[in-house]
């Protein structure tokens, strides 16, 4: 047990968790970053073309670029490989567990574990993860240009991502696994008018197939059981995300969709000593430069609150 309490104890390390840290530092709080890793859930991008600053970073390259930006700074423990496995608050603290039982404390916890896409699961799906196999299509629909496309899914997601890919792609061919389009009528009548969104209902992917990129999918109608193949240069599968609130469920206010709901200016979440920050949200729009001034915002009102308390 570590008696020390820190003012802020920001668990993740993608890039609000980051930010953050890198704020924290510059305003002498006493803080503590605890994340499996730097980097978040990017890492596994081929590339990155829509950072502010830079033309275009691998995940790899992205995650070092952070990496020595935070090892810079001379006012934070950042401890890396570690899984926190608890939250809970006890003598106006937050305590904090990592999985190997260690216990932190803290004034205030900022919490930036950000989210996961679904994954279909299906056999090709990893293996082709950045090399066609896609699941952000604000980042990745302008690789598709000129190109056949396909997208998983018939929710709101689904048809976000067809509008993404309609000033790119030739073809956006539609798998939604039900009979049933689950996207708002708004998106249905949206796409309608597009001749070049093809809709195939009852329609699954058997397998995403290809060499060193992909080159098409398999697939299967659930009705008819009739099988096969479409060629396209990507898939974007758009079946929804989980955000990684599951630690701090019984603690703040989450969505229906089971996000972290917290105040638009200051990203405090319900509870008076935790911060939210990044995908983790429920912020309309999750990217890495919105993630990023998510979790400035955080921790320069977690100062402001440490600051009140010195008065
Ligand atoms: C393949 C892919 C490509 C993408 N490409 C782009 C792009 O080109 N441009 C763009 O703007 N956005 C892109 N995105 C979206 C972008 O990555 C996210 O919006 C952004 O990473 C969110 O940042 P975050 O800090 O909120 O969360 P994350 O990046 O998800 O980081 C969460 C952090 O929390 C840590 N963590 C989680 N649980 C625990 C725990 N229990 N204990 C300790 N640590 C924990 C994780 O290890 C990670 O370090 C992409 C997403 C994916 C999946």
């Amino acid at each position: 047990m570590n008696n020390n309490v820190y003012d802020v104890i920001i668990v993740g390390g993608g890039p609000a968790g980051v930010a953050a840290g890198i704020y924290a530092s510059r305003k002498r709080l006493s803080s503590l970053l605890l994340t499996k890793e730097i980097g978040g859930q990017s890492l596994n991008s081929g590339s990155i073309e829509n950072f502010i600053g830079f033309e275009k970073l691998s995940g790899m390259e992205f995650s070092e670029v952070l990496q020595n930006h935070l090892r810079a700074q001379d006012h934070i423990t950042v401890e890396t490989g570690v899984e926190v496995v608890s939250v809970s608050e006890e003598d106006n603290c937050v305590v904090v567990v990592d999985g190997q039982g260690k216990e932190y404390r803290s004034k205030y916890l900022l919490l930036a574990l950000g989210s996961q896409y679904k994954r279909l699961e299906t056999p090709g799906e990893r293996e082709f993860e950045g090399k066609g196999v896609f699941y952000c299509s604000i980042c990745d629909a302008p690789l598709m240009k000129d190109k056949d496309v396909v997208v998983i899914g018939g929710g709101n997601s689904a048809f976000e991502a067809i509008i993404d890919l309609l000033p790119y792609a030739k073809n956006i061919h539609v798998f939604q696994r039900s009979g049933v389009l689950r996207a708002d009528a708004v998106y249905q009548e949206r796409i309608a008018k597009h001749e070049n969104v093809h809709i195939h209902l009852n329609r699954e992917v058997k397998t995403f197939e290809g060499e060193a990129f992909l080159s098409g999918v398999t697939w299967k109608d659930t009705l008819t059981e009739e099988e096969g193949e479409l060629p396209v240069a990507g898939a974007f599968v758009a079946i929804g995300y989980i955000p990684n609130t599951s630690l701090v469920s019984d603690l703040v206010d989450l969505t229906e969709k089971n996000t972290i709901k917290v105040d638009r200016k200051t990203f405090q979440t319900s509870h008076p000593r935790i911060w939210a920050a990044g995908d983790i949200t429920d912020e309309l729009y999750h990217q890495i430069n919105t993630a990023m001034g998510d979790g400035v915002n955080a921790i320069l009102n977690i100062y402001d609150k440490v600051k009140m308390e010195d008065v």
